[in-house]
């Protein structure tokens, strides 16, 4: 296969943004370096070098059908590592983008539509969701140390904007504290915001690129309005 040659039919898809890659996966060495790294290699039948063959045969509807192409975090480590430099992840991103959104596994459909509604993944409304990082903030201030301790909120001219990503909100409050309290100790002018604080983007993740330029739009919109130049994106 040249290595410009587009592996899937653009008309496929009004959803398929990355027709072409810069290395084919015909430059694959077989030297299984992404799949010993791969986090998810091995569970339920993902293998990274599964996936390139797949696409190298043209095997692109049994990829479409395959729910364990979820299973790859879109972390990039096998990009990272790859000798030929085959972007994986973006292969792999490029096929969720063909999957018929009803389909796509478990929640990550349905979350994204309620991140793009509410602003965050867990649909909480914005007085619900300063509530609970205020609590969180209290939980810190009656720790030794932290005497005084609040959450900044939609703070203009702060140094740093801090998103949330919303399983520290409900599921592990005690890493969103931890991270809070690194942040006071280091004397940090930071800020969260009370709409749309998401800071994952499972845009990016299901292949859908509409929705993922929204929810970066918003991250760059908090950054004009409230004036501030640094990003901390903890996703
Ligand atoms: S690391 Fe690169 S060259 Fe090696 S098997 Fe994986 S994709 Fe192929
Ligand atoms: S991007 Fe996907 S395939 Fe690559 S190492 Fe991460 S989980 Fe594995």
């Amino acid at each position: 296969m040249n290595k410009s040659s587009k592996i899937i039919d653009p008309g496929r898809s009004d959803r398929l943004r990355f027709a072409a890659w810069p290395h084919s996966p015909d430059d694959c060495l077989a030297c299984g370096l992404c799949s010993s790294l791969c986090p998810a290699s091995g569970i339920d039948g993902f293998d990274p070098r599964k996936v390139l063959r797949m696409v190298e045969l043209g095997r692109i509807e049994e990829l479409v059908e395959a729910r364990w192409l979820w299973l790859c975090t879109m972390c990039s480590k096998c990009v990272v590592y790859c000798p030929m430099q085959i972007n994986i992840s973006d292969i792999v991103r490029s096929i969720r983008t063909l999957w018929d959104r009803e389909k796509i596994p478990g929640d990550l459909h349905t979350g994204l539509v309620r991140a793009l509604k509410t602003g965050n993944v867990n649909a909480l409304s914005s007085q619900e969701f300063v509530s609970r990082m205020q609590a969180i903030a209290d939980e810190i201030a009656a720790e030794p140390g932290f005497e005084g301790f609040t959450v900044p909120i939609d703070k203009e001219g702060a140094n740093l904007l801090l998103t949330v990503h919303n399983k520290l909100v409900l599921r592990f409050p005690q890493d969103m504290k931890h991270l809070w309290k690194v942040l006071y100790l280091a004397n940090e002018d930071w800020t969260i915001t009370s709409e749309n604080p998401e800071g994952s983007n499972w845009g990016y993740f299901n292949g859908d690129d509409p929705a993922a330029k929204i929810l970066v739009g918003r991250i760059v919109d908090h950054m004009k309005n409230l004036k501030i130049k640094n990003l901390l994106w903890p996703e």
